[in-house]
């Protein structure tokens, strides 16, 4: 069903009855050229990116759960590209591209607003980073503005200038920054997916590898055994232990990330403002919910729940930015299990058993990264060889020392 203004008038003379369902609910089959594991963001996008790209559509994605009901639907929904390595400027902007007209291309509202990212700094040091990403940037084509404290308070004068423990010196913005509704994304991808004639199968959580010859030859399945001729894993918190079951050991942690709605105000923030003191960022639903997270949880789990004292940490965060928010009450908080890697980085690749395929390693940063992470791996996948832009991300980076450190702080996931 094709959806647009024509398509929604009739719809509604007609009583709404018109409306099918989104995407195929199917019964898994027997076999497929291509098995992706998990119906995350990214293995709905890979699975999409196959069929519409690359021509195959013998292709399954299995979840264990509903599709969405991890991180993609877990996240603050913030996309960006304003990154400071040339391994991953390129990647994230080929990402913030295909965001731009992921809309059209998927003929589904997926509420893409390019509302602005800014990131506050406090300090001389911190101003002097900020202007050095923001120069990478623009040196590679990606729009950033350095703001000092005087147009941020134009542009943003409820922000605690005056009174603040770490006074805010400026900013580096990047305007086609912003927000995406992110299980919209799901959907979408698995609406795009399964019109070009691949499985999305609820409810089938992969609980083994068959191996024929050397080879990965399927999977065992809640819903039985299904062979495949390639599979591609993109389970996000739940890598490692997937891993596992393929005898491999990642240089991956799990850790939980919590995120927070607040009760619907009027309309206050008008981008995404993240705290350079301590770790917050902030932006406003179109429901009028402040949402908002921080900091990991500081320990390792596969539980989708949080503890009090991150919540205690984050909304200190806050309150350092805007101390009116004490007034706001808190309306909901979940956790979702980020896949921490030892630099901070993704990785996309193939995998020393042959047919079997690695997306994984988004920290906590992998929800703007969906289009590409899903361009790239079914590249890879369909190919046989990385793409150029992904070319980073190799998982081997960690055993040559080519690490890709964003944030300079080594192997500690946690920090990240
Ligand atoms: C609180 C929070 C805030 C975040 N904020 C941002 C942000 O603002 N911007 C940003 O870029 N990123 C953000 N992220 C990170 C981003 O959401 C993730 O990096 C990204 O969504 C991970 O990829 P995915 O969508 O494929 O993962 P998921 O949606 O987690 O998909 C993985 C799927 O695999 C399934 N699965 C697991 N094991 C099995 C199995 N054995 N068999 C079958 N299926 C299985 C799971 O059920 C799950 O649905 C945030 C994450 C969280 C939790």
């Amino acid at each position: 069903m094709h959806y647009s203004i024509f398509s929604l008038a009739r719809a509604a003379l007609g009583g709404h009855r018109a409306w099918t369902p989104a995407w195929r609910d199917a019964q898994p089959k027997p076999e497929y050229d291509v098995v992706i594991v998990g119906g995350g963001g990214h293995g709905l996008a890979s699975a999409y990116y196959l069929a519409k790209e690359h021509g195959l559509a013998n292709v399954a994605v299995l979840e264990k759960s509903w599709i969405g009901s991890g991180n993609v639907g877990r996240n603050t929904t913030i996309i960006r590209s304003n990154y400071l390595l040339p391994g991953n400027i390129a990647f994230y902007e080929r990402s913030m591209r295909l965001w731009e007209k992921l809309e059209r291309d998927l003929n589904y509202n997926a509420m893409v607003s390019q509302r602005g990212v800014l990131n506050l700094y406090h300090s001389d040091a911190q101003r002097d980073a900020y202007a050095r990403r923001g120069n990478a940037m623009r040196l590679c084509g990606v729009d950033a503005e350095l703001l000092d404290a005087r147009q941020i308070r134009k542009m943003l004068p409820f922000l605690n200038f005056d009174n603040a423990r770490f006074p805010i010196q400026g900013g580096l913005l990047q305007r086609r920054g912003g927000t995406v509704r992110h299980d919209a994304v799901a959907w979408g991808y698995a609406r795009g997916a399964s019109d070009r004639g691949v499985d999305i199968v609820q409810n089938c959580e992969v609980l083994g590898f068959a191996f024929e010859k050397g080879r990965v030859a399927g999977v065992e399945t809640t819903r039985g055994p299904i062979r495949a001729k390639k599979i591609g894993l993109a389970v996000a918190g739940n890598t490692s232990r997937l891993a596992a079951l393929a005898g491999l050991r990642l240089p991956i942690e799990s850790h939980v990330l919590q995120a927070f709605v607040s009760e619907a105000l009027k309309p206050l923030i008008p981008n995404v403002v993240t705290f350079g003191a301590g770790h917050f960022y902030v932006s406003q639903s179109d429901k009028g919910g402040l949402v908002f997270g921080g900091d990991l949880d500081g320990y390792r789990s596969y539980a989708q729940r949080g503890n009090l004292p991150a919540v205690k940490d984050v909304c200190e965060g806050g309150m350092a930015l805007m101390p009116m928010l004490g007034r706001v009450r808190l309306l909901r908080s979940w956790g979702g299990i980020m896949d921490m890697s030892m630099d901070g980085s993704p990785i996309i690749d193939t995998m020393n058993i042959p047919g079997l395929y690695l997306n994984a390693g988004w920290c906590y940063g992998g929800f703007k990264a969906t289009p590409a992470s899903g361009w790239c791996f079914a590249h890879l996948i369909a190919r046989d060889e990385p793409h150029p832009a992904a070319a980073s991300f190799r998982l081997d980076r960690f055993a040559r020392g080519a690490i890709l450190d964003e944030k300079g702080q080594g192997a500690q996931p946690n920090l990240h």
